[in-house]
Protein backbone atom coordinates (compact mmCIF):
# COMPACT_ATOMS: atom_id res chain seq x y z
CA UNK A 1 0.00 0.00 0.00
CA UNK A 2 1.31 3.52 -1.23
CA UNK A 3 2.22 5.31 2.06
CA UNK A 4 3.60 8.74 1.74
CA UNK A 5 5.78 10.55 4.90
CA UNK A 6 7.63 13.92 5.53
CA UNK A 7 10.59 13.99 7.89
CA UNK A 8 13.37 16.42 7.76
CA UNK A 9 15.86 17.03 5.00
CA UNK A 10 19.01 15.68 5.94
CA UNK A 11 21.48 15.22 2.75
CA UNK A 12 20.43 16.19 -0.76
CA UNK A 13 19.80 14.00 -3.42
CA UNK A 14 17.10 11.48 -4.83
CA UNK A 15 17.13 7.45 -4.20
CA UNK A 16 15.15 4.79 -5.77
CA UNK A 17 15.84 1.69 -4.05
CA UNK A 18 14.60 -1.24 -2.04
CA UNK A 19 13.50 -1.07 1.78
CA UNK A 20 16.36 -3.06 4.17
CA UNK A 21 14.81 -2.94 7.85
CA UNK A 22 17.72 -2.23 10.19
CA UNK A 23 17.14 -3.01 13.83
CA UNK A 24 20.42 -2.29 16.14
CA UNK A 25 18.41 -2.32 19.03
CA UNK A 26 19.12 -5.61 19.85
CA UNK A 27 21.78 -7.73 18.50
CA UNK A 28 20.46 -10.79 16.58
CA UNK A 29 22.50 -14.15 17.64
CA UNK A 30 22.06 -17.44 15.76
CA UNK A 31 22.61 -20.89 17.24
CA UNK A 32 26.24 -22.03 16.17
CA UNK A 33 27.97 -25.11 16.58
CA UNK A 34 31.62 -25.58 17.73
CA UNK A 35 34.21 -28.30 16.83
CA UNK A 36 35.03 -30.02 20.73
CA UNK A 37 38.46 -28.86 20.61
CA UNK A 38 37.14 -25.52 20.15
CA UNK A 39 34.99 -24.90 22.99
CA UNK A 40 38.20 -24.13 25.16
CA UNK A 41 38.71 -21.15 23.05
CA UNK A 42 34.67 -19.90 23.10
CA UNK A 43 35.09 -20.13 26.92
CA UNK A 44 38.15 -17.90 26.65
CA UNK A 45 36.12 -15.71 24.27
CA UNK A 46 33.00 -15.51 26.81
CA UNK A 47 35.55 -14.67 29.64
CA UNK A 48 37.66 -12.21 27.95
CA UNK A 49 33.87 -10.54 26.89
CA UNK A 50 33.11 -10.21 30.88
CA UNK A 51 36.21 -8.86 31.88
CA UNK A 52 35.74 -5.66 29.43
CA UNK A 53 32.23 -5.42 29.97
CA UNK A 54 33.40 -4.95 34.04
CA UNK A 55 36.22 -2.59 33.19
CA UNK A 56 33.97 -0.47 30.85
CA UNK A 57 31.23 -0.27 33.71
CA UNK A 58 33.82 0.32 36.40
CA UNK A 59 35.11 2.73 34.61
CA UNK A 60 31.35 4.36 33.89
CA UNK A 61 30.52 4.10 37.07
CA UNK A 62 33.68 6.41 38.50
CA UNK A 63 33.47 8.97 35.75
CA UNK A 64 29.56 9.58 37.70
CA UNK A 65 29.00 11.98 40.39
CA UNK A 66 28.02 9.96 43.12
CA UNK A 67 25.71 12.78 44.41
CA UNK A 68 23.62 13.09 41.42
CA UNK A 69 23.66 9.62 39.76
CA UNK A 70 21.84 7.36 42.74
CA UNK A 71 19.73 5.46 40.03
CA UNK A 72 22.76 5.11 37.15
CA UNK A 73 24.45 4.18 40.43
CA UNK A 74 22.45 1.36 41.39
CA UNK A 75 21.78 -0.24 37.52
CA UNK A 76 25.70 0.07 37.44
CA UNK A 77 26.05 -1.91 40.32
CA UNK A 78 23.70 -4.74 40.01
CA UNK A 79 25.31 -4.89 36.56
CA UNK A 80 28.54 -5.36 37.91
CA UNK A 81 27.30 -7.32 40.27
CA UNK A 82 25.97 -10.23 37.65
CA UNK A 83 29.37 -9.84 35.84
CA UNK A 84 31.11 -11.00 38.85
CA UNK A 85 28.31 -13.58 39.70
CA UNK A 86 30.33 -17.14 39.89
CA UNK A 87 26.77 -18.67 39.05
CA UNK A 88 26.04 -17.12 35.96
CA UNK A 89 29.85 -17.39 34.57
CA UNK A 90 29.83 -21.35 35.50
CA UNK A 91 26.25 -21.72 34.04
CA UNK A 92 27.44 -20.24 30.64
CA UNK A 93 30.74 -22.20 30.82
CA UNK A 94 28.52 -25.37 31.15
CA UNK A 95 26.06 -24.53 28.25
CA UNK A 96 29.61 -24.15 25.91
CA UNK A 97 30.90 -27.21 27.11
CA UNK A 98 27.42 -29.47 27.29
CA UNK A 99 25.80 -28.04 23.62
CA UNK A 100 29.31 -27.36 21.90
CA UNK A 101 27.90 -24.25 21.08
CA UNK A 102 29.78 -20.21 20.19
CA UNK A 103 30.38 -18.33 23.60
CA UNK A 104 27.42 -15.74 21.58
CA UNK A 105 24.77 -18.54 21.70
CA UNK A 106 25.35 -19.44 25.39
CA UNK A 107 24.68 -15.98 26.17
CA UNK A 108 22.43 -14.80 25.00
CA UNK A 109 20.47 -18.88 26.04
CA UNK A 110 21.14 -18.38 30.11
CA UNK A 111 20.42 -14.56 29.96
CA UNK A 112 17.44 -15.71 28.05
CA UNK A 113 16.64 -18.18 30.75
CA UNK A 114 17.28 -15.65 33.46
CA UNK A 115 15.17 -13.17 32.24
CA UNK A 116 12.14 -15.68 31.85
CA UNK A 117 12.01 -16.22 35.67
CA UNK A 118 11.94 -11.97 36.01
CA UNK A 119 8.92 -11.71 33.11
CA UNK A 120 6.10 -12.88 35.67
CA UNK A 121 6.67 -11.15 38.98
CA UNK A 122 5.12 -7.80 39.66
CA UNK A 123 7.01 -6.44 41.60
CA UNK A 124 8.03 -2.81 39.68
CA UNK A 125 11.98 -2.94 40.43
CA UNK A 126 12.16 -6.83 40.17
CA UNK A 127 10.26 -5.65 37.05
CA UNK A 128 13.08 -3.10 35.94
CA UNK A 129 15.73 -5.55 36.15
CA UNK A 130 14.98 -7.39 33.23
CA UNK A 131 15.62 -4.14 31.55
CA UNK A 132 18.73 -4.63 33.10
CA UNK A 133 19.74 -8.54 31.86
CA UNK A 134 18.83 -7.38 28.49
CA UNK A 135 21.38 -4.54 28.74
CA UNK A 136 24.18 -6.71 30.52
CA UNK A 137 23.84 -9.11 27.50
CA UNK A 138 23.60 -6.24 25.18
CA UNK A 139 27.08 -5.59 26.51
CA UNK A 140 28.98 -8.62 26.53
CA UNK A 141 27.82 -9.39 23.12
CA UNK A 142 29.24 -6.35 21.86
CA UNK A 143 31.85 -6.95 23.39
CA UNK A 144 32.27 -10.62 21.94
CA UNK A 145 32.32 -9.17 18.59
CA UNK A 146 35.06 -6.95 19.61
CA UNK A 147 35.16 -4.80 16.81
CA UNK A 148 32.41 -3.04 14.89
CA UNK A 149 29.63 -5.77 14.32
CA UNK A 150 30.22 -7.04 10.56
CA UNK A 151 27.96 -5.51 8.44
CA UNK A 152 26.43 -7.33 5.80
CA UNK A 153 27.03 -6.37 1.94
CA UNK A 154 23.70 -4.90 0.25
CA UNK A 155 21.95 -5.58 -2.49
CA UNK A 156 23.47 -2.82 -4.62
CA UNK A 157 19.92 -0.58 -4.43
CA UNK A 158 18.93 -0.99 -0.36
CA UNK A 159 17.75 2.20 1.35
CA UNK A 160 18.43 1.37 4.94
CA UNK A 161 14.96 2.05 7.12
CA UNK A 162 15.54 2.40 10.75
CA UNK A 163 14.29 3.63 14.40
CA UNK A 164 17.95 5.45 14.84
CA UNK A 165 21.52 4.98 13.31
CA UNK A 166 24.56 6.34 14.51
CA UNK A 167 27.13 8.24 12.38
CA UNK A 168 29.39 4.94 12.65
CA UNK A 169 27.12 2.92 11.18
CA UNK A 170 26.13 5.70 8.41
CA UNK A 171 30.20 5.46 7.46
CA UNK A 172 30.00 1.14 7.67
CA UNK A 173 26.65 0.89 5.56
CA UNK A 174 27.74 3.51 3.14
CA UNK A 175 30.53 1.07 2.20
CA UNK A 176 28.26 -1.72 1.69
CA UNK A 177 25.81 -0.24 -0.94
CA UNK A 178 23.40 1.20 0.60
CA UNK A 179 21.98 4.50 -1.08
CA UNK A 180 19.63 5.89 1.19
CA UNK A 181 18.73 6.32 4.82
CA UNK A 182 15.24 6.80 6.77
CA UNK A 183 15.03 7.14 9.95
CA UNK A 184 12.17 7.46 12.67
CA UNK A 185 14.07 9.85 14.65
CA UNK A 186 17.14 12.39 13.76
CA UNK A 187 18.00 15.95 13.78
CA UNK A 188 20.05 17.54 10.36
CA UNK A 189 23.32 18.33 13.00
CA UNK A 190 23.26 15.14 14.65
CA UNK A 191 26.75 13.47 13.56
CA UNK A 192 24.68 10.94 11.73
CA UNK A 193 23.52 13.75 9.32
CA UNK A 194 26.90 15.12 9.32
CA UNK A 195 28.65 11.93 7.98
CA UNK A 196 25.45 11.21 5.62
CA UNK A 197 26.18 14.43 4.09
CA UNK A 198 29.35 14.19 4.04
CA UNK A 199 29.43 10.69 2.06
CA UNK A 200 26.37 12.27 -0.22
CA UNK A 201 23.93 9.95 0.66
CA UNK A 202 20.30 11.12 0.61
CA UNK A 203 18.81 10.90 4.00
CA UNK A 204 15.42 11.62 5.67
CA UNK A 205 15.06 12.10 9.38
CA UNK A 206 12.16 12.24 12.00
CA UNK A 207 9.44 10.21 10.62
CA UNK A 208 8.56 8.96 13.62
CA UNK A 209 6.82 5.56 12.92
CA UNK A 210 8.20 4.47 9.23
CA UNK A 211 10.29 1.29 10.48
CA UNK A 212 6.38 0.27 11.41
CA UNK A 213 5.00 1.23 7.97
CA UNK A 214 7.82 -0.70 5.83
CA UNK A 215 8.24 -4.13 4.99
CA UNK A 216 11.68 -5.16 3.64
CA UNK A 217 11.71 -5.44 -0.29
CA UNK A 218 9.24 -2.72 -0.52
CA UNK A 219 10.09 -0.27 -3.17
CA UNK A 220 10.79 3.29 -1.51
CA UNK A 221 11.60 6.76 -3.01
CA UNK A 222 13.53 9.53 -1.32
CA UNK A 223 13.61 13.47 -1.75
CA UNK A 224 16.60 14.39 0.38
CA UNK A 225 15.81 18.04 -0.40
CA UNK A 226 12.35 18.09 0.61
CA UNK A 227 12.67 15.49 3.18
CA UNK A 228 9.82 13.10 1.23
CA UNK A 229 9.57 9.56 1.05
CA UNK A 230 7.17 7.50 -0.37
CA UNK A 231 6.97 3.46 0.20
CA UNK A 232 5.14 1.39 -2.87
CA UNK A 233 4.87 4.42 -5.10
CA UNK A 234 2.86 4.38 -8.20
CA UNK A 235 4.11 3.79 -11.35
CA UNK A 236 4.54 8.04 -12.34
CA UNK A 237 6.12 8.34 -9.24
CA UNK A 238 8.65 5.72 -9.49
CA UNK A 239 9.34 7.19 -13.47
CA UNK A 240 9.57 11.19 -12.23
CA UNK A 241 11.78 9.98 -9.04
CA UNK A 242 14.41 8.03 -11.41
CA UNK A 243 14.20 10.85 -13.81
CA UNK A 244 15.05 13.59 -10.75
CA UNK A 245 17.93 11.08 -9.45
CA UNK A 246 19.36 11.07 -13.30
CA UNK A 247 18.81 15.45 -13.36
CA UNK A 248 20.61 15.45 -9.88
CA UNK A 249 23.23 13.01 -10.83
CA UNK A 250 24.14 15.64 -13.85
CA UNK A 251 24.04 17.98 -11.81
CA UNK A 252 26.53 17.10 -9.14
CA UNK A 253 29.06 16.82 -12.09
CA UNK A 254 28.13 20.29 -13.37
CA UNK A 255 29.16 21.32 -9.71
CA UNK A 256 32.70 19.28 -9.78
CA UNK A 257 33.51 22.05 -12.39
CA UNK A 258 33.93 24.53 -9.53
CA UNK A 259 35.86 22.63 -7.69
CA UNK A 260 38.93 24.01 -8.61
CA UNK A 261 37.94 27.62 -8.45
CA UNK A 262 40.44 29.62 -5.35
CA UNK A 263 38.15 30.36 -2.42
CA UNK A 264 38.05 34.01 -3.75
CA UNK A 265 34.92 36.47 -3.19
CA UNK A 266 34.46 38.63 -6.53
CA UNK A 267 36.13 41.73 -5.20
CA UNK A 268 39.64 39.55 -4.35
CA UNK A 269 39.14 39.14 -0.80
CA UNK A 270 41.06 35.14 0.11
CA UNK A 271 38.60 32.71 2.07
CA UNK A 272 40.23 29.05 2.46
CA UNK A 273 37.94 26.52 1.96
CA UNK A 274 38.29 23.55 3.99
CA UNK A 275 36.95 20.03 4.01
CA UNK A 276 35.95 18.53 7.28
CA UNK A 277 36.27 15.01 7.33
CA UNK A 278 34.96 11.97 9.51
CA UNK A 279 37.09 9.10 8.19
CA UNK A 280 40.10 8.76 5.62
CA UNK A 281 38.21 7.09 3.42
CA UNK A 282 36.87 10.65 2.79
CA UNK A 283 40.38 12.23 1.59
CA UNK A 284 40.03 11.45 -2.16
CA UNK A 285 36.50 12.99 -1.97
CA UNK A 286 38.16 15.81 -0.08
CA UNK A 287 40.74 16.38 -3.42
CA UNK A 288 38.11 15.56 -6.04
CA UNK A 289 35.60 18.40 -4.66
CA UNK A 290 38.64 20.91 -4.36
CA UNK A 291 39.19 21.30 -0.33
CA UNK A 292 41.79 23.55 -0.04
CA UNK A 293 43.10 21.61 3.21
CA UNK A 294 41.63 19.96 5.79
CA UNK A 295 39.46 22.15 8.62
CA UNK A 296 39.08 19.32 11.09
CA UNK A 297 39.50 15.76 11.37
CA UNK A 298 36.41 14.24 13.90
CA UNK A 299 39.01 11.72 15.50
CA UNK A 300 36.43 10.42 17.60
CA UNK A 301 35.40 7.63 14.72
CA UNK A 302 38.53 6.67 15.11
CA UNK A 303 37.97 5.57 18.42
CA UNK A 304 33.73 4.97 18.56
CA UNK A 305 34.31 2.12 16.41
CA UNK A 306 35.82 -0.24 18.37
CA UNK A 307 35.41 -1.35 22.20
CA UNK A 308 39.26 -0.78 22.50
CA UNK A 309 40.85 2.44 21.54
CA UNK A 310 43.26 2.74 18.93
CA UNK A 311 47.12 2.32 19.98
CA UNK A 312 49.54 5.43 18.93
CA UNK A 313 50.68 3.73 15.86
CA UNK A 314 47.13 2.74 14.73
CA UNK A 315 46.34 6.69 15.70
CA UNK A 316 49.42 7.53 13.44
CA UNK A 317 48.79 5.71 10.64
CA UNK A 318 45.57 7.59 10.14
CA UNK A 319 46.81 10.78 10.67
CA UNK A 320 49.87 10.49 8.33
CA UNK A 321 47.31 9.64 5.75
CA UNK A 322 45.56 12.95 6.55
CA UNK A 323 48.98 14.97 6.48
CA UNK A 324 49.89 13.32 3.42
CA UNK A 325 46.56 13.30 1.48
CA UNK A 326 45.74 16.92 0.11
CA UNK A 327 49.48 17.76 -0.28
CA UNK A 328 48.20 21.22 2.04
CA UNK A 329 49.98 22.72 4.28
CA UNK A 330 46.83 23.10 6.57
CA UNK A 331 45.65 20.08 8.31
CA UNK A 332 43.83 20.15 11.72
CA UNK A 333 42.99 17.33 13.98
CA UNK A 334 40.62 17.48 16.41
CA UNK A 335 41.07 15.75 19.17
CA UNK A 336 38.91 12.89 20.55
CA UNK A 337 35.20 14.46 21.01
CA UNK A 338 33.72 11.77 22.71
CA UNK A 339 30.35 12.47 24.55
CA UNK A 340 27.19 14.43 22.84
CA UNK A 341 25.82 11.67 20.53
CA UNK A 342 29.54 10.17 20.31
CA UNK A 343 30.29 7.20 22.36
CA UNK A 344 32.67 4.08 22.24
CA UNK A 345 30.65 0.70 21.66
CA UNK A 346 29.17 -0.02 25.15
CA UNK A 347 30.42 3.31 26.86
CA UNK A 348 26.64 4.94 26.03
CA UNK A 349 25.37 6.62 28.84
CA UNK A 350 21.71 6.38 30.65
CA UNK A 351 18.75 8.57 28.46
CA UNK A 352 18.25 9.98 31.70
CA UNK A 353 21.60 11.82 32.11
CA UNK A 354 22.55 14.60 29.89
CA UNK A 355 25.62 13.55 27.42
CA UNK A 356 25.76 17.18 25.56
CA UNK A 357 26.20 19.08 28.73
CA UNK A 358 28.55 15.73 30.26
CA UNK A 359 32.10 14.75 29.78
CA UNK A 360 32.39 15.82 26.63
CA UNK A 361 35.42 16.39 24.47
CA UNK A 362 38.52 18.26 26.30
CA UNK A 363 36.72 17.58 29.12
CA UNK A 364 37.11 14.24 28.77
CA UNK A 365 40.59 14.29 27.65
CA UNK A 366 42.06 15.77 30.79
CA UNK A 367 40.26 13.20 32.75
CA UNK A 368 41.84 10.70 30.57
CA UNK A 369 45.36 11.26 30.28
CA UNK A 370 46.72 8.50 29.13
CA UNK A 371 44.01 8.34 26.19
CA UNK A 372 44.64 11.93 25.36
CA UNK A 373 48.72 11.18 25.89
CA UNK A 374 48.71 8.78 23.31
CA UNK A 375 46.66 10.96 20.83
CA UNK A 376 48.85 13.71 20.96
CA UNK A 377 51.88 11.30 20.77
CA UNK A 378 50.49 10.62 17.88
CA UNK A 379 49.10 13.99 15.85
CA UNK A 380 52.84 15.38 17.10
CA UNK A 381 54.46 12.18 14.98
CA UNK A 382 52.39 12.72 12.06
CA UNK A 383 53.44 16.22 11.35
CA UNK A 384 55.88 16.60 8.52
CA UNK A 385 57.34 19.75 6.78
CA UNK A 386 54.16 22.08 7.95
CA UNK A 387 52.63 22.50 11.58
CA UNK A 388 50.18 19.79 12.46
CA UNK A 389 46.96 22.21 13.46
CA UNK A 390 45.37 20.79 16.87
CA UNK A 391 42.21 21.52 17.46
CA UNK A 392 40.34 21.50 20.83
CA UNK A 393 36.97 20.49 20.97
CA UNK A 394 34.22 21.63 23.80
CA UNK A 395 36.19 23.94 25.45
CA UNK A 396 34.35 26.20 28.23
CA UNK A 397 37.26 28.02 30.24
CA UNK A 398 40.31 29.24 30.14
CA UNK A 399 42.29 26.98 32.41
CA UNK A 400 41.45 24.19 29.58
CA UNK A 401 43.52 25.44 27.51
CA UNK A 402 46.22 25.94 29.75
CA UNK A 403 46.77 22.63 30.99
CA UNK A 404 45.72 21.34 27.55
CA UNK A 405 48.96 23.40 26.34
CA UNK A 406 51.19 22.11 29.20
CA UNK A 407 50.33 18.64 28.30
CA UNK A 408 50.85 19.02 24.66
CA UNK A 409 54.32 21.26 25.20
CA UNK A 410 55.67 19.25 27.39
CA UNK A 411 54.84 15.36 24.88
CA UNK A 412 56.40 17.64 22.16
CA UNK A 413 59.44 18.50 24.15
CA UNK A 414 59.91 14.28 24.47
CA UNK A 415 59.23 13.68 21.05
CA UNK A 416 61.66 16.59 19.34
CA UNK A 417 58.80 18.00 17.92
CA UNK A 418 58.50 21.73 19.46
CA UNK A 419 58.33 23.51 16.53
CA UNK A 420 55.87 20.96 14.64
CA UNK A 421 51.92 22.14 16.17
CA UNK A 422 50.17 24.99 16.44
CA UNK A 423 46.82 25.34 18.81
CA UNK A 424 43.61 25.70 18.29
CA UNK A 425 39.97 26.40 20.21
CA UNK A 426 36.68 25.17 19.20
CA UNK A 427 34.51 27.81 19.64
CA UNK A 428 31.21 26.37 20.52
CA UNK A 429 30.13 26.66 24.14
CA UNK A 430 28.57 30.30 25.23
CA UNK A 431 31.02 30.91 28.06
CA UNK A 432 34.09 30.35 25.27
CA UNK A 433 32.50 32.83 22.45
CA UNK A 434 32.30 35.45 25.78
CA UNK A 435 36.02 34.84 26.53
CA UNK A 436 37.00 34.86 23.00
CA UNK A 437 39.43 37.42 23.24
CA UNK A 438 41.95 35.74 26.40
CA UNK A 439 41.47 32.63 24.69
CA UNK A 440 43.12 34.26 21.33
CA UNK A 441 45.93 35.52 23.40
CA UNK A 442 46.89 31.53 24.31
CA UNK A 443 46.06 30.16 20.83
CA UNK A 444 47.14 29.74 17.22
CA UNK A 445 43.83 29.95 15.97
CA UNK A 446 39.92 29.65 16.63
CA UNK A 447 37.15 27.65 15.02
CA UNK A 448 33.77 28.37 15.39
CA UNK A 449 31.88 25.08 16.04
CA UNK A 450 27.64 26.29 14.96
CA UNK A 451 26.16 23.12 15.63
CA UNK A 452 27.15 23.02 18.87
CA UNK A 453 27.43 27.15 19.46
CA UNK A 454 24.13 27.44 18.18
CA UNK A 455 22.69 23.88 20.49
CA UNK A 456 24.24 25.44 24.09
CA UNK A 457 23.03 29.05 23.06
CA UNK A 458 19.35 28.36 21.85
CA UNK A 459 19.30 25.65 24.45
CA UNK A 460 17.81 23.31 21.79
CA UNK A 461 19.02 19.69 21.88
CA UNK A 462 20.79 19.26 18.04
CA UNK A 463 19.67 15.64 18.13
CA UNK A 464 15.94 16.05 18.85
CA UNK A 465 13.72 15.95 16.06
CA UNK A 466 11.09 17.69 18.31
CA UNK A 467 12.71 21.39 18.78
CA UNK A 468 14.67 20.94 15.30
CA UNK A 469 12.21 23.97 14.16
CA UNK A 470 14.13 26.04 17.18
CA UNK A 471 17.97 25.61 15.96
CA UNK A 472 18.28 28.11 13.44
CA UNK A 473 21.77 30.46 12.59
CA UNK A 474 19.77 33.15 11.62
CA UNK A 475 19.25 34.12 15.16
CA UNK A 476 20.18 37.55 16.04
CA UNK A 477 22.06 36.13 19.50
CA UNK A 478 24.11 33.63 17.14
CA UNK A 479 25.09 36.36 14.53
CA UNK A 480 25.85 38.96 17.12
CA UNK A 481 28.07 36.14 18.79
CA UNK A 482 30.13 34.70 16.07
CA UNK A 483 30.74 38.55 14.95
CA UNK A 484 32.13 38.79 17.89
CA UNK A 485 34.31 36.02 18.29
CA UNK A 486 35.62 37.19 14.55
CA UNK A 487 36.60 40.48 16.19
CA UNK A 488 38.05 39.21 18.75
CA UNK A 489 40.11 36.72 17.37
CA UNK A 490 41.04 39.50 14.60
CA UNK A 491 42.07 41.96 17.30
CA UNK A 492 44.59 39.68 18.88
CA UNK A 493 45.84 38.62 14.87
CA UNK A 494 44.34 35.34 14.96
CA UNK A 495 42.88 33.64 12.40
CA UNK A 496 38.92 32.46 12.85
CA UNK A 497 38.03 29.91 10.88
CA UNK A 498 33.92 28.34 10.84
CA UNK A 499 33.39 24.57 11.08
CA UNK A 500 29.97 23.95 11.95
CA UNK A 501 27.25 23.34 9.35
CA UNK A 502 26.65 27.30 8.60
CA UNK A 503 29.23 27.28 6.93
CA UNK A 504 28.29 25.42 4.33
CA UNK A 505 24.87 27.02 3.95
CA UNK A 506 24.34 28.92 1.28
CA UNK A 507 22.20 31.63 2.78
CA UNK A 508 24.97 32.34 6.06
CA UNK A 509 28.03 32.38 3.91
CA UNK A 510 27.58 35.71 2.95
CA UNK A 511 27.09 36.78 6.18
CA UNK A 512 29.84 35.32 7.57
CA UNK A 513 31.92 36.62 4.92
CA UNK A 514 30.38 39.66 5.96
CA UNK A 515 31.82 39.24 9.47
CA UNK A 516 35.57 38.60 8.28
CA UNK A 517 35.60 34.42 9.07
CA UNK A 518 39.62 33.68 7.22
CA UNK A 519 38.45 30.17 6.46
CA UNK A 520 34.85 28.27 5.65
CA UNK A 521 35.60 24.20 6.94
CA UNK A 522 32.77 21.97 5.79
CA UNK A 523 31.31 18.71 4.49
CA UNK A 524 33.10 17.60 1.02
CA UNK A 525 29.80 17.88 -0.82
CA UNK A 526 29.28 21.13 -0.32
CA UNK A 527 32.70 22.74 -1.39
CA UNK A 528 32.11 23.39 -5.28
CA UNK A 529 29.27 25.02 -4.42
CA UNK A 530 30.54 27.44 -1.80
CA UNK A 531 33.27 28.26 -4.10
CA UNK A 532 31.02 29.07 -6.44
CA UNK A 533 29.25 31.31 -4.47
CA UNK A 534 32.29 32.92 -2.75
CA UNK A 535 33.03 33.84 -6.55
CA UNK A 536 30.30 35.52 -7.22
CA UNK A 537 29.84 37.37 -4.23
CA UNK A 538 31.72 40.75 -2.56
CA UNK A 539 33.15 41.17 0.42
CA UNK A 540 31.48 44.58 0.32
CA UNK A 541 28.14 43.88 -0.94
CA UNK A 542 28.51 40.74 2.12
CA UNK A 543 30.01 43.77 5.01
CA UNK A 544 26.30 45.77 3.70
CA UNK A 545 23.96 42.82 4.41
CA UNK A 546 25.16 41.86 7.53
CA UNK A 547 25.04 45.04 8.72
CA UNK A 548 21.01 45.49 7.51
CA UNK A 549 20.55 42.18 9.07
CA UNK A 550 22.60 42.88 12.51
CA UNK A 551 19.50 45.63 12.96
CA UNK A 552 17.17 42.88 13.04
CA UNK A 553 15.54 41.73 15.41
CA UNK A 554 14.26 38.22 14.75
CA UNK A 555 15.59 35.35 13.33
CA UNK A 556 12.34 35.36 10.00
CA UNK A 557 13.58 38.87 9.70
CA UNK A 558 16.51 38.48 9.36
CA UNK A 559 16.12 34.55 6.85
CA UNK A 560 13.47 36.96 5.10
CA UNK A 561 16.05 39.80 4.65
CA UNK A 562 19.06 37.34 3.55
CA UNK A 563 16.85 35.66 1.36
CA UNK A 564 15.43 38.43 -0.83
CA UNK A 565 18.61 40.27 -1.01
CA UNK A 566 20.64 37.51 -1.83
CA UNK A 567 18.09 36.42 -5.00
CA UNK A 568 18.10 39.89 -6.27
CA UNK A 569 21.74 40.52 -6.00
CA UNK A 570 23.09 37.16 -6.85
CA UNK A 571 20.55 34.86 -8.10
CA UNK A 572 20.76 36.09 -11.72
CA UNK A 573 24.31 35.11 -11.43
CA UNK A 574 23.60 31.59 -9.58
CA UNK A 575 22.71 28.19 -11.13
CA UNK A 576 19.02 27.92 -10.34
CA UNK A 577 19.35 24.93 -7.61
CA UNK A 578 21.39 27.57 -5.68
CA UNK A 579 18.44 29.93 -5.97
CA UNK A 580 15.89 27.24 -4.51
CA UNK A 581 18.35 26.20 -1.67
CA UNK A 582 18.60 29.60 -0.76
CA UNK A 583 14.74 30.71 -0.98
CA UNK A 584 14.09 27.52 1.06
CA UNK A 585 17.12 27.93 3.96
CA UNK A 586 15.80 27.35 7.37
C1 LIG B 1 30.32 22.02 15.76
O1 LIG B 1 29.91 21.83 16.92
O2 LIG B 1 29.93 22.93 15.03
C2 LIG B 1 31.34 21.12 15.20
C3 LIG B 1 31.92 21.39 14.06
O3 LIG B 1 31.64 19.99 15.88
P1 LIG B 1 30.69 18.70 15.93
O4 LIG B 1 29.61 18.87 14.90
O5 LIG B 1 31.55 17.53 15.66
O6 LIG B 1 30.16 18.73 17.32
MG1 LIG C 1 30.91 20.49 18.24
Amino acid sequence: MRVERKGIAISPGIAVGKVVLLDRSRTIVQRTSVAKGQTKDEIQRFLSAVMRSKEQLLSIKEKLDPDEAGEHHQILNFNIMMLEDAILAEEVVKFIESERVSAEWAVNSVLTKKSEAFKDVEDIYMKERLADIYYLGERILRNLHGEQEDIPDLAEDSVLVTHDISALDVAGYAKHHAIGIVTDIGAPTSHSAIVAKSLGIPAVMGLEDITLRASPGDAILIDGFKGVVILDPDEKEFKDYKKRKKDYLALEKKLLQYAKLPGRTLDGKDIKVNANIEITDELNLALCYGAEGIGMYRTEFLFTNSVYYPDEDRQLENYEKVVAALNSPQVTIRTLDIGGDKFPAGMEPSKKLNPALGLRGIRYSLQDEDTFRTQVRAILRSASDNKIRILIPMVSKLSEIIDTKRLITAIARELGKEDSWEIGVMIETPSAAIIASDIAEEVDFLSIGTNDLIQYTLAVDRINEHVSYLYTPFHPAILRLIKSVVEAGHEKGVPVSVCGEMASQLSCVPLLVGMGVDELSMNIHSIPKVKKLLNTITEKDSKKLLKHSLGLKTENEIRDCVRRAMVSKWGKDLPEEFVVEIVTSV
